[in-house]
């Protein structure tokens, strides 16, 4: 297994960490086998029942159960649909299941801290794989991040450190610590994108071998997307399905640089308008593989799609009224939904899969407000 830088074609052994190329630029991995049906190991109940398709050597799994969520049936707009609750791990978001296996493979390679900027749900999981690795961990956080989010990552026992600034100037800190201390971001290390792409094995396990004819993901950097292009790309190749399922990646509409330039019908970013959306899991105004995100979506035959804070918020009630109490965030793609289902853009009878990316009780104080929530009084 290699690091590809994708502008050069230069090649790095992944025997060393590394996040970027010598140039500064992102990298992709290599090419892997993939998985075949004999290939799974069902002893296991996690993404590491797929061990032997995952380029980290599993003795240095650092695993804490993730991944192996339920899929359950239920309806969106009186459609049937398939939940994914992804909301379901360790950390409470599908973050998990990149990150076992980005830290146990800079695990394998002797890492011993690491660094990331995040005031999310990626902070919250690599502290928490940090801590299950007995690695050290900073993670450097905006001056504005909220307590309940500094609280998780710095409970695992991370150094929670705020810079002053806008999201931009964290990363840019981060990046200049970098020289210190190994930069494990998960938007920049491939690695965490070779634990995404278990989303694909396991649906098709879930679905009995098969492939849904949707999948509909909340996209912010687009790991989820990146996840789904590998995994079922493995399967195809291996002959074990026949088919892609067309990925929908959902943007919010106050930050949607992947949609202004899908519209734009380019593969690369066009110049975008920022505002705040309720969506912070996908406010993501720069992102990393731009180029491979939207081949991965329109290969697929899906697209991308864009929706107003209203939406995300009448999604996420709707949500809660099922049961299902998520964040923002991954109401956003059930909102994607609701617009796939209206244009016509994805049929009733066929078959999809909405991914809930993260749980809602991190969050509940800002969903409270959004729904207006509160007890009656007697
Ligand atoms: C990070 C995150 C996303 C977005 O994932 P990307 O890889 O940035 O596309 C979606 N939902 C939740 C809950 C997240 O934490």
């Amino acid at each position: 297994m290699n690091f590809i830088d994708p502008v050069s074609g230069t090649h790095y052994s992944t025997g060393t960490p590394r996040w970027c190329s010598d140039s500064g630029g992102y990298l992709n991995l290599s090419q892997g086998a993939g998985l075949k049906r004999a290939d799974i190991d069902n002893s296991r109940h996690s993404v590491w029942r797929y061990a032997k398709a995952i380029a980290v050597d599993d003795k240095h799994a650092v695993t804490m159960g993730e991944g192996w969520t339920p899929l359950t049936c239920g309806d969106w707009n009186g459609v049937s649909v398939l939940f994914k609750l992804e909301f379901m791990m360790p950390t409470g978001s599908f973050k998990d299941r990149g990150m076992t296996v980005m830290v146990s493979y800079l695990k394998s390679r002797g890492i011993s801290e690491v660094l990331e900027d995040s005031s999310g749900n990626a902070g919250a999981s690599l502290s928490a794989y940090a801590a299950a690795a007995g690695m050290r961990c900073r993670i450097l956080v905006p001056e504005t991040a909220s307590y309940p989010k500094i609280a998780q990552i710095a409970a695992c026992g991370a150094d929670v450190v705020t810079i002053r600034g806008t999201r931009q100037d964290v990363a840019e800190a981060a990046i200049r610590l970098s020289s210190e201390i190994f930069y494990a971001s998960h938007n920049w290390v491939p690695f965490f994108a070779e634990g995404t792409k278990t989303l694909a094995y396991e649906l098709w396990e879930q679905l009995g071998f098969k492939v849904p004819d949707n999948v509909v993901v909340p996209l912010g950097y687009g790991s989820n997307v990146a996840g789904c292009e590998r995994g079922f790309g493995e399967l195809l190749r291996n002959g074990e399905i026949t088919k892609m399922p067309r990925i929908f990646g959902v943007q919010a509409a106050n930050c949607a640089p992947y949609y202004n330039a899908y519209q734009a019908g380019v593969d690369h970013l066009v110049p975008t308008t920022v505002t705040p959306t309720i969506a912070e899991g996908i406010a993501s105004s720069k992102p990393t593989r731009v180029v491979e995100a939207l081949k991965a979506v329109r290969n697929s035959g899906g697209s991308i799609v864009a929706v107003s804070e209203d939406e995300i918020i009448a999604a996420l009630g709707a949500l809660a009224r099922k049961g299902y109490y998520v964040e923002p965030t991954s109401a956003a793609a059930a909102a994607g939904l609701t617009q796939l289902l209206a244009s016509g853009a994805i049929k009733p009878d066929e078959s999809t899969v909405l991914v809930l990316t993260g749980t809602g009780l991190k969050a509940s104080e800002k969903i409270g407000e959004l729904l207006k929530l509160k007890a009656r009084e007697m």
